[in-house]
């Protein structure tokens, strides 16, 4: 079981610090945190699994506000998330950019949790395993079944909402994604220390991506517990 808490926009270093001076993770469970990149140097330092929130698929070069895989490295980051429903939504991440991403992270060594999901208007139509395809599939033709990729179902309709998917379509997505991809799929969309140990058992779910309950170091440990306990 792989937990992974994204913590958005949210934490500078001193908060960061804090955090992780309070968080007790169990044994069991590989847990990963993914602070905003100015904090990325204090959450290293502590020791435990860092992973950026983005990376850009050029080494360097005029890229403005963005930061690449190689200097990831350099600060002792370990991977980074890539298109995350955020980025999709509000800053045009697509397909083709989020696969360019992935396959430049995994091509210097870093681990990738590479984010899909359909948004609620996706679903009512009847288009969630549509879109699930497109999205799997760009990221499949651009680096296959990569030991160190990782996929997050992440519906869109249930990020930050308070709305969860049900464990059963939870369980049907994620067994719909590795059809196409065979590799481990977190769930992602308001995962809380109430939910997740009904989401964690589910066949399928290998996981969970987890975003404002990862920003207290007691409901992320509640979480990474529940993990350890599924396992
Ligand atoms: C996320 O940011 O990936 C996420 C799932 O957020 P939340 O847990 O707050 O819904």
């Amino acid at each position: 079981m792989l937990i992974a808490g994204n913590w958005k926009m949210f934490k500078g270093p001193g908060e960061t610090e804090a955090f992780f001076a309070a968080f007790e993770a169990p044994e069991g469970v590989e847990v990963v945190v993914c602070p905003p990149f100015p904090s990325l140097v204090a959450a290293v330092s502590s020791g435990r699994t860092i992973y950026a929130q983005n990376a850009h698929w050029e080494p360097r070069g005029a890229y403005t506000g963005e930061v690449s895989a190689e200097m990831l490295v350099e600060l002792g980051v370990s991977g980074t998330l890539v298109g995350h429903s955020e980025r999709r939504q509000l800053f045009g991440e697509t397909d083709e950019t989020v696969a360019r991403r992935a396959r430049a992270a995994l091509g210097v060594g870093l681990g990738v949790i590479a984010c899909v999901g359909e948004t609620l208007e996706q679903r009512e139509s009847g288009d969630t395993e549509l879109v699930l395809k497109i999205q799997v599939e760009a990221i499949a033709f651009a680096v296959g079944d990569h030991e160190r990729l990782v996929l997050a179902y992440e519906p869109v309709w249930a990020i930050g909402t308070g709305l969860t998917a049900t464990p059963e379509q939870a369980g049907e997505a994620h067994a719909f994604i590795k059809e196409l991809l065979d590799r481990p799929v977190l769930y992602g969309g308001s995962v809380k220390p109430e939910n997740a140990s009904e989401l964690l058992a589910q066949p399928g779910v290998d996981g969970a991506l987890v975003g404002g309950a990862s920003l207290e170091p007691d409901s992320f440990a509640a979480i990474c517990r529940a993990a350890a306990s599924t396992s």
